[in-house]
């Protein structure tokens, strides 16, 4: 299976670069800000707007 990771409950963390099991937002260990859902890739083109 394929980025089911986030539906599991599971974050990850950018610092530690690991996915941990944690109902909280912040990093038990690095005390970062736990990334909770994944990269919106198909929203590339459409979220490009320029003034
Ligand atoms: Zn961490």
């Amino acid at each position: 299976m394929e980025g089911g990771r986030y539906e599991q409950g599971q974050k990850r963390c950018p610092q530690c670069e690991l996915f941990v099991k944690w109902e909280g937002l912040w990093c038990p260990c690095c005390g970062r800000l736990l990334r909770s859902k994944p990269r919106a890739k198909k929203l590339k083109h459409g979220l490009r707007r320029v003034k």
